[in-house]
């Protein structure tokens, strides 16, 4: 059975580099009847906060990673496994595989007289009984990391330090943690970011010497941004839980993360998650950097919601809307914002001023529009709707027709109008809005703009 993990560390917000990671294994899990383990990696204390930790776990279910499914199994605790970590390593010490060493920095630095150097081995055969822990590592040849993205990684073993698994003071240090738990948790592919390769190479001897078979290597490709650097919590926008709170629905997000260095092939980009899954093979996954397309998860997002069922759709829109606002109203003009928005925070500029009783009001729109001084189309338009049909159509036709009086084409004339009804110089189509807004809030709302 393929048993695979994610492992994040919980210091900060949820990553869609994470997301990523988590959406591979959890495909190849789905596909395969297998399990997605999910190990929170909480061993450095100076940095763990529990909020992190439950922003992870509601970043993941709301891509659709859960208990929900029985695929998942988890969450298990890096920290409760110490006693583990703790054992692996008398273990090597026991087999000669690892020793104790107490150099310090200083006196490394003295004899090979260089900061850079790696350790030179000095403690491998003094047979100290208390210190650091360092693993003994071969010193020809290479380590070879089989990676099923980037293919035979070779390391020379030469340029490889026996590097440490536990302080001087115990503890375990987290390239052994992990390999414990891989072990120990029946891993059988680890999937995660290029980042860790270095640590696999490491892992790769660590594993035999634990006495288990190194899993199945996949390391995926780096993602960038525009400048083709690699996306950082500093420059770029990368926390899950940022796109679900501007309205980015989780299918639309998950499709679009699932582009990130794989693809189904044949041109097809849009593709709902349950057509993916059986798709998804890890030898297809690209070992190029991955651009995170901002602008085109925008646009993945308008079609996915473009795509929902009006009352879904509706629906989806209840946390940008105000409780106070009606609902029957709301649901007859949501269509028409449907077909225009990207995400869906974007509902609450274009319906607000159906229930606010002012427009809100904007200064740079109202100076943009009223600068060729409109009073007479807003006056004759005002006119026009005291009696006015109050369909789009004729609602459209008495404009045209105050806009001819005055030489001006339906463009120029709808301006005004819609700053003085709706308070935006953009939004749903003007007349629809008219209609919903209805005769008399709109005569209103023109009178109120020549005053
Ligand atoms: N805890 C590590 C991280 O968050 C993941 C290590 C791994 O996947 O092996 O980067």
């Amino acid at each position: 059975m393929i048993r695979v993990r994610f492992a994040p560390s919980p210091t900060g917000m949820f990553h869609v580099g994470g997301a990523r990671s988590a959406l591979f294994n959890w495909a190849l899990a789905e596909q395969s009847g297998g399990r997605f383990v999910l190990r929170i990696e909480d061993t450095d204390a100076a940095r763990n906060r529990p909020e992190w930790t439950e922003g992870i776990l509601s970043a993941l279910a709301w891509i659709g990673i859960s208990g929900d499914n029985p695929v998942f199994e988890g969450p298990y605790f890096q920290s409760e496994n110490e006693p583990q970590h703790r054992e692996a390593v008398a273990k090597l010490l026991a087999d000669g595989k690892a020793y104790y060493c107490d150099c310090t920095r200083e006196l490394l630095q003295e004899r090979t007289g260089s900061e850079h150097k790696g350790y030179d081995g000095f403690c491998r055969d003094r047979a100290l009984s208390a210190g650091a822990v360092r693993f003994r590592t071969p010193d020809e040849g290479v380590t070879v990391v089989d990676d099923v993205i980037r293919g035979r990684v070779e390391f020379p073993n030469d340029a490889q330090e026996d590097f440490v698994i536990a302080r001087s003071d115990g503890s375990p240090l987290y390239v052994l943690a992990n390999a414990v738990d891989d072990i120990t948790q029946g891993i059988t592919h680890v999937v995660r970011g290029e980042e860790h390769l270095a640590n696999a190479q490491r892992q790769q001897l660590l594993w035999p010497a634990l006495g288990a078979n190194p899993p199945v290597w996949a390391h995926l490709p780096v993602i960038v941004n525009e400048q083709r650097k690699k996306l950082s919590k500093r420059r770029d926008k990368v926390a899950l839980e940022s796109y679900r709170d501007e309205g980015y629905l989780a299918e639309a997000m998950v499709n679009y993360l699932m582009l990130l260095g794989w693809g189904p092939g044949e041109d097809r980009e849009i593709m709902p998650w349950a057509e993916m899954v059986p798709l998804f093979r890890l030898e297809d996954v690209n070992s190029a950097n991955a651009f995170f397309d901002e602008k085109k998860l925008r646009a993945f997002n308008g079609e996915y919601i473009r795509a929902l069922p009006p009352e879904e759709f509706a629906a989806r829109c209840e946390p940008w809307l105000d409780p106070s606002w009606d609902r029957g109203l709301f649901a007859r003009v949501a269509p028409l914002a449907q077909t225009r928005i990207a995400v869906l925070s974007e509902i609450t500029a274009n319906v607000d001023f159906l229930f606010l009783d002012e427009p809100v009001f904007d200064q740079a729109s109202w100076d943009k529009a009223m600068k060729n001084s409109p009073e007479e189309i807003l006056s004759g338009y005002l006119a026009r709707l005291e009696t006015a049909d109050m369909d789009p159509e004729s609602l459209k036709t008495a404009l045209e027709e105050v806009g001819a009086e005055h030489g001006l084409k339906l463009g120029k004339a709808q301006a005004p109008v819609r700053v003085a009804v709706t308070g935006r110089t953009v939004g749903l189509p003007l007349f629809e809005s008219i209609e919903a807004l209805g005769r008399e809030r709109s005569i209103e709302r023109l009178r109120a703009a020549l005053t």
